[in-house]
């Protein structure tokens, strides 16, 4: 501003020499290997830039041996940017940005009632009423906290940090396998490198009752778009439970050959019809494989298209799934228990974009987008 202009007390020169202290004891405080300097645009005019620049330049360069050490300003994606944003009682004002690490994984959920993001209550945004029993949320735990309290003070970061996770299991869903793939943001690191693989090992060794991760690797920050965008196939682990009575050994027999692949029209569940839209989308079970026959039920394994909903598939919540298990084999059923076992993805291929090609089945981009925003 032109009345703060004229009104300031020290030179650029002088200023520079404040700034300088500054900035080195806050940069003490992190690993980085890129920065970036800038002014703040209400403070500094055009020419004040210039000249802070210019001053700046020289003194980094002469005496303080960043530049010395290898790091190179990155224009695009500095770790730090330093914004001068002028001197007030002879202190500097300096406003810090800290770019967020991401990290690439698989995570394997090995207990029941963990949710995958932390679900704050909405009714009281956290502080606690009747509807969450004054808990504020509406599990204890979940795996984005589980993950985040062992990778982000490895990365020195204090924060929850993000999550984005390749679709979500239900809470009451394991999730086996090769795990599901995930991009974890890790808020305001100051460390910048660690061996992902003893971390990994540290990691699973204290959580392998509940959370275990594999597959550890430092992404950037294109990564959650494209782990969000792409839609594989899963496969599944079910006890389809009767509810009544067995069905007839003939039906049982046919079963696999009548849902293998078998196009399914789901309309959006009961449980889930307040939060999404309420549509008919055509899903595809691959294949279906009677692993065990109880007396009171099938074991099956599943392998289905994104997107199918494996307990309706058994339940036919009320005809709203067609066909059903329980609707071809003429009985009740339910779906008592369930397993994701395998998400059919590589690494690779979950960080990179994927060709846009016409789906033939699936009714589209609907796919990925209510599930991130479920929670
Ligand atoms: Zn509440």
């Amino acid at each position: 501003m032109s009345e703060e202009k004229t009104t300031r007390k020290l030179s650029i020169e002088e200023e520079v020499e404040i700034y300088i202290d500054a900035i080195l004891e806050r940069a003490k405080d992190f690993e980085f290997s890129s920065f970036l300097l800038g002014a703040k645009k209400e403070v500094y005019d055009e020419d004040d830039a210039g000249l802070l620049k210019r001053t700046l330049g020289v003194r980094l360069c002469l005496c303080d041996g960043w530049l010395d050490r290898g790091r190179d300003v990155d224009w695009r994606h500095p770790d730090l940017v330093f914004i001068l944003c002028g001197i007030k009682d002879g202190e500097a004002q300096i406003a810090l940005k800290i770019r967020s690490i991401y990290v690439y994984g698989r995570y394997r959920k090995h207990e029941r009632g963990i949710s995958q993001t932390r679900w704050v209550c909405q009714k009281c945004n956290g502080k606690g009423c009747k509807k969450c029993q004054k808990q504020g949320r509406h599990y204890e735990e979940s795996v984005q906290e589980i993950i985040s309290a062992g990778l982000c003070p490895a990365f020195g970061s204090g924060n929850l940090g993000f999550f984005h996770g390749m679709g979500r299991e239900d809470v009451d869903v394991l999730m086996l396998g090769h795990g599901r793939p995930f991009v974890f943001e890790i808020l305001k690191p100051k460390v910048r490198s660690i061996d992902l693989e003893a971390f990994t090992a540290k990691f699973n060794e204290g959580n392998k009752e509940k959370v275990t991760l594999e597959s550890l690797r430092l992404t950037n920050f294109r990564a959650p778009a494209l782990v969000k965008g792409v839609s594989p196939d899963k496969s599944y682990r079910a006890f389809c439970k009767y509810l009544d009575t067995a069905p007839s050994p003939e039906k049982v027999k046919e079963l696999p050959s009548a849902f293998s692949a078998q196009v399914l029209d789901q309309r959006t569940p009961q449980r889930v019809a307040r939060r999404r839209a309420d549509l008919i989308r055509k899903r595809e079970v691959r294949s279906l494989v009677i692993e065990e026959e109880r007396e009171d039920g099938l074991l099956l394994a599943i392998r289905s298209q994104s997107g199918t909903y494996i307990k309706e598939l058994i339940s036919s919540d009320e005809g709203r799934t067609e066909p059903s298990i329980a609707g071809f084999l003429g009985v009740p059923c339910v779906c008592a228990e369930l397993d994701v076992l395998d998400i059919h993805i590589s690494d690779d291929d979950a960080l990179t974009k994927p060709e846009p090609e016409a789906e033939s089945v699936s009714s589209g981009a609907e796919e990925n987008g209510p599930d991130s925003a479920l929670q």
